[in-house]
């Protein structure tokens, strides 16, 4: 799905042999994910899909944001591996790489055990201090007083809304915003976190529809400028329908 990026998407400011020789670059993951929210969206809204510009958000215990315009992957927040972009349940997400020589150095550690460190003992796992990586423990914690859970929280928000603010500006413009996977599809408080301060973007939430669960339903208020949508994803049926599609 994400092999429709263009170059400007998808290239590193590495020097080029890495590329060409070592074909490093932006790869995305969760394609198949992401693919089958943006036709859903577009077939409940009775829209062409090549009319929309949607971004959709997989946020589980991996998470990735993908800007969508006509039904095409143009940006994704994954890249050559799944580390990057939104903090995760353990991967760390976005970093600065001299943050990794620093660590390796002063901890004499190797690349393999930083990189074991980012991917299993960081994201919100790690901004909780240990709490837990999923986020329904870290809900219970938060309401509970607990400041490195709600820190977890507000940093996840804070990223996916700042992902979404960053791919409306590469989509120019933003109709659809499609929530998915585990705490997509059922944090209520994790979806209306995400949105509060979106508004200048056209996004208004119904309080009441946002309580839903785990089912299809359309979370903005109808005078909301941007549709945002709670779709189940179904990575399943999407195999199932891109086999049956190939095999034709
Ligand atoms: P996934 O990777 O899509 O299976 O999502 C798994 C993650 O979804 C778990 O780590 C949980 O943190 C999260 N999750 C599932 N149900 C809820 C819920 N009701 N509230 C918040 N997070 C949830």
């Amino acid at each position: 799905f994400h092999q429709s990026m263009p170059a400007k998407s998808y290239i590193y400011a590495l020097p080029y042999e890495y590329y060409e020789k070592d074909k490093v670059r932006r790869y995305g993951f969760h394609g198949t994910s992401h693919k089958y929210v943006a036709g859903r969206a577009a077939a409940m809204l009775g829209k062409p899909i090549e009319e929309l510009k949607l971004i959709s958000c997989h946020l589980g215990n991996g998470s990735s944001v993908t800007a969508i315009d006509g039904g095409k992957s143009v940006d994704t927040s994954m890249g050559f591996t799944p580390l990057v972009g939104l903090p995760m349940g353990t991967r760390c997400g976005d970093l600065d790489p001299g943050v990794m020589q620093f660590i390796m150095n002063k901890y004499n550690m190797s690349a393999d055990d930083c990189l074991t460190m980012l991917n299993k003992k960081s994201g919100v796992l790690a901004l909780s201090d240990g709490v837990s990586s999923d986020f329904r423990d870290l809900d219970a914690a938060a309401e509970k007083g607990n400041e490195a859970a709600q820190l977890a929280l507000d940093k996840f928000a804070y990223e996916v809304r700042k992902y979404i603010g960053a791919y409306a500006a590469a989509l120019g413009g933003v109709d659809c915003i499609v929530f998915t996977a585990g705490v997509g599809e059922n944090s209520g408080s994790m979806r209306a976190s995400i949105c509060d301060g979106l508004e200048y973007l056209g996004v208004k939430l119904d309080a009441e529809k946002n309580k839903l669960r785990g089912e299809e339903t359309i979370i903005s208020t109808p005078d909301s400028k941007v549709t945002v949508w709670v779709i189940p994803t179904n990575e399943e049926l999407m195999i199932a329908q891109d086999t049956a599609a190939l095999t034709k």
